[in-house]
């Protein structure tokens, strides 16, 4: 028998509340609701969610806060939904450790499409305890030497990717990388010398195909930015004399040469 996937809504509007998971039983979870962030964080804890979906503003604490504390314990797909068409609110929701934003109205298909996208991503994360999520649990250095070199599927100034994995080592180090930096870089390791734009890459991070001309907003182009920048930091990339990730202004990113 296949075990359900649970889902927790927190969302203090009840009538709001209700079509969430409505919307969210419909697609087959089995569902707990919380009216409070408190509430909810006791849920999350006691049900061990898949998915948990928050609305921004909640009487006790807001959904970004929520969020933050449930990445110190919890792997949960995070999902903030708020009233507010702010791009730094959408900013605030990824960097709260938030898988995806959404804006209200919610409509239930668009919420079990984004659902399900999020699902279609893998997940193989750690925490730190401070928050922070990573990739796969990054290799000891026996590890990192032990993965054959030509096991890893792009090899890029000593840069190494191992998609399967999702590993990335660099001259022999393994590096941690959230799952959006991950997905970023490897989208740019595939497309080599093509510029990939800002549209692109939120396409890519949403998990659709490159033909669609689906609507993308300057929210999404700024998280990507965001996402950008901290990869770089993370690679210990220079965005003036880049080893790998080049801009190309005004259109977007590649790979140096
Ligand atoms: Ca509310």
């Amino acid at each position: 028998m296949v075990e359900r996937r649970v889902a927790v809504v927190i969302e203090d509007d009840g009538d709001i509340r209700l079509a969430l998971a409505e919307a969210l039983r419909r697609s087959g979870f089995s569902l707990h609701a919380a009216a409070s962030g408190s509430e909810g964080l006791e849920s999350v804890r006691e049900h061990a969610p898949d998915i948990v979906v928050i609305d921004s503003g909640l009487r006790d604490f807001d959904g970004f806060e929520a969020s933050r504390r449930i990445r110190t314990f919890s792997d949960a797909y995070v999902m903030i939904v708020s009233a507010r068409v702010d791009e730094a609110d959408a900013l605030m929701a990824f960097e709260a450790g938030a898988d995806d934003y959404l804006t209200k109205p919610v409509r239930p298909r668009e919420l079990r499409a984004r659902a399900r996208a999020m699902f279609r991503r893998p997940r193989s994360i750690r925490y730190d305890g401070a928050g922070h999520h990573y990739g796969p649990a990054p290799l000891g250095a026996g590890d990192a030497t032990t993965l054959p070199a030509d096991r890893f599927d792009f090899a890029h100034r000593g840069l190494n990717l191992h998609e399967g994995t999702r590993r990335v080592v660099i001259d022999g180090a393994p590096v941690a990388l959230t799952r959006s930096q991950f997905d970023i870089l490897l989208v740019l390791l595939e497309n080599g010398r093509t510029v990939q734009t800002k549209a692109d890459l939120v396409r890519r991070l949403r998990n659709e195909p490159y033909s669609t001309d689906s609507f993308v907003s300057a929210g999404e182009e700024r998280a990507v930015e965001v996402h950008l920048s901290s990869l770089r930091k993370r690679l210990g990339d220079s965005p003036r004399r880049p080893r790998w990730v080049e801009t190309v202004h005004g259109v977007g990113y590649r790979m140096t040469p």
